[in-house]
């Protein structure tokens, strides 16, 4: 029927999470609510550090493996209210309504632990990860949807630069400073 196709469309295949493309829809729409109730909207970033490695060394098969456990674990440790997305390959974008950056920190620092705890089964073999965290929320010289989940990704190059396995809130590396665009380049080429 017509509204599974639209369904599928707006589901990520591997996970059964939302598309970026879908994520684009919640964000406008919780954007637009939080600058008109002036409740807060806080925004994560999450991304699996040295994924690239798994694939390497275990097969793109338990590369998806620990995708899909990983888009659980993001379903199973947000509200039913929270949007989870699957932004990228190995790259998690979660929205928050409601909630303050500060709140939003709590909860990744509560993923981060559970997520550095439970062992990947891969075969006979089992592994750990990390993941890095970008938070961040709608300010006041917050003006676009975009612009929301930037900061987040600001936020999340500083936390693979600062050595990965952590929480960085925008906040924290300046309220309202944005990188200049050299700056960013360097880090992508860091880092991809
Ligand atoms: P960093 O700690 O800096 O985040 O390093 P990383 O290795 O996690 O990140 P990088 O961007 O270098 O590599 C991401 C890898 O994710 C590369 C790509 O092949 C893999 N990938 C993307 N989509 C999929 C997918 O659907 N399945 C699998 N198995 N791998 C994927
Ligand atoms: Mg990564
Ligand atoms: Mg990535």
């Amino acid at each position: 029927a017509q509204w599974q196709l639209q369904e599928i469309a707006r589901r990520d295949s591997l996970t059964g999470l939302l598309t970026q493309r879908s994520f684009h829809d919640f964000l406008s729409k919780e954007f637009e609510s939080s600058r008109r109730t002036r409740r807060p909207l806080s925004c994560a970033m999450v991304d699996l550090d040295f994924f690239k490695r798994i694939n390497d060394i275990h097969g793109h098969p338990a590369g998806d493996h620990v995708l899909r456990t990983t888009a659980d674990m993001l379903l199973k440790s947000c509200r039913a209210s929270d949007v989870v997305c699957r932004y990228g390959g190995e790259e998690f974008c979660i929205l928050f309504p409601d909630t303050s950056e500060e709140n939003a920190v709590r909860w990744a620092e509560r993923f981060r632990a559970e997520l550095n705890a439970a062992p990947f089964v891969l075969g006979t073999t089992s592994l750990f990860l990390t993941c890095s965290i970008g938070i961040s929320q709608v300010y006041e010289d917050t003006l676009t949807p975009e612009q929301l989940v930037d900061q987040a990704d600001q936020a999340l190059l500083c936390a693979k630069r600062a050595g990965r396995d952590r929480v960085v809130r925008y906040y924290e590396i300046g309220f309202g400073e944005e990188l200049n665009p050299a700056e960013k380049n360097q880090q992508s080429d860091l880092f991809e």
